[in-house]
């Protein structure tokens, strides 16, 4: 038989639990951008995408679409044509961890990229479920 105090016990465990998973959230670094000479750089771009685990490449690929700008990597940075506050890199990095990155069922970043008959998936290591990437 379960008592009321091990009721309230089992619940402030729950509870506990659901606030490790919170505290394990995923923090992307805000990106540290210059905009100088009709270009912007983000200097910390690297480290952006070790975050994320993904191919700085393909990061950049989708930066430069969504800005309809053209971008190269050089060394740990990203340079962009044109003029991009931080605010607008930041929303965008932002859409692409939740597009690329986190788990629609669970929410962790722990996942991966896979291909399969042209169809990209989101493969999480942490729930194992699999989302196409639309
Ligand atoms: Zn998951």
């Amino acid at each position: 038989m379960t008592s009321k105090y091990e009721e309230l016990l089992e619940r402030a465990y729950s509870m506990m639990k659901g606030s490790g998973v919170e505290a394990k959230r995923f923090e992307i670094p805000a990106p540290q951008s210059l905009e100088t000479g009709g270009k912007t750089y983000v200097y910390n771009f690297l480290e952006i995408c070790d975050k994320l685990n993904r191919d700085p490449h393909h990061v950049l690929k989708f930066l430069t679409k969504e800005m309809a700008t053209a971008g190269s990597l050089d060394g740990t940075r990203a340079i962009f044509k044109g003029r991009f506050d931080r605010a607008t890199l930041s929303r965008l990095i932002q859409i692409y961890a939740n597009k690329f990155v986190i788990c629609p069922v669970c929410k962790m970043p722990d996942t991966k990229l896979a291909r399969e008959n042209r169809v990209t998936f989101l493969v999480c290591e942490a729930c194992g479920a699999k989302s196409s990437v639309v």
